[in-house]
């Protein structure tokens, strides 16, 4: 089966993530590929990440800068243009309002015209590995700061009285899914994403490789070629009746 999704190029796209590595790990071989077809890509990094250490000299402050480093260069690699750092604490994430509004203000920014996050429905991979209740959140909020709050002139008034627009976003495309049903071919992309996630020493050694591989290799099952990312996709095609359709 060829790839269901190959030849749409999108003008711009956001990745909303919990944590600074993520994004390497869902969906880097789609941003190069589409970078180096002319995407503008912004990177949200939600928490600090900085819990992501088992060093007892480490401190979470120190994390933090360790690890915004991290992610800046891993997507300079890539080719992402803008990064935006929220600065929530890592592990606690909770689906406030608070950080609807704030996903929903970064949309309005950056007028994306996809947007990435982790599938919010996605609680356990097979029977070995549970989902951190970070990428859930975020997620799901993110899923919500689209549709509607960033469409909705009327939400969250102080984003309008900051000069942000609404604006809607065309496709939600979310990672780590147990429902994929979109496969990027990543096969020439592959080698910059392997080297995106070596821009994240803090976090994993050489052995990170050989598993992206794999895991790389897995998503491609059933496709016609041998290396994929996979996502479940929604496209946002309702029509438009005008005031306020929900
Ligand atoms: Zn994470």
């Amino acid at each position: 089966m060829p790839s269901n999704v190959d030849g749409y190029v999108p003008e711009s796209a956001m990745v909303v993530v919990a944590h600074p590595d993520d994004a390497e790990f869902m969906v880097a071989g789609t941003v190069a590929k589409w970078a180096r077809l002319g995407t503008t890509v912004t990177y949200v990094v939600v928490t600090k990440g900085d819990k992501g250490s088992e060093d007892p000299e480490m401190t979470p402050s120190r994390l933090t800068e360790i690890r915004e480093a991290e992610q800046r260069a891993a997507g300079a690699v890539l080719g992402v243009k803008h990064f935006e750092f929220m600065g929530y604490p890592d592990g606690y994430l909770v689906h406030t309002l608070e950080l609807r509004r704030d996903i929903a203000r970064l949309i309005r920014k950056h007028r994306p015209e996809v947007v990435f996050c982790f599938d919010p429905e996605n609680r356990f991979f097979g029977n070995g590995y549970t989902n951190h209740p970070d990428h859930r959140t975020s997620g799901d909020a993110t899923v919500d700061a689209i549709f509607p709050t960033a469409r909705d002139r009327l939400t969250f008034p102080e984003l309008l009285a900051d000069g942000l627009e609404p604006w809607k976003v065309k496709q939600l495309w979310m990672g780590a899914t147990a429902q994929p049903d979109a496969w990027v071919d990543i096969g020439d992309t592959l080698e910059l994403k392997q080297k995106a996630l070596a821009a994240h020493p803090s976090q994993f050694g050489e052995d990170v490789i050989g598993f992206v591989i794999g895991m790389s290799r897995g998503m491609a099952a059933g496709q016609d070629f041998e290396y994929a990312e996979a996502f479940r996709r929604i496209i946002f095609d309702q029509p438009d009746f005008g005031a306020n359709e929900s």
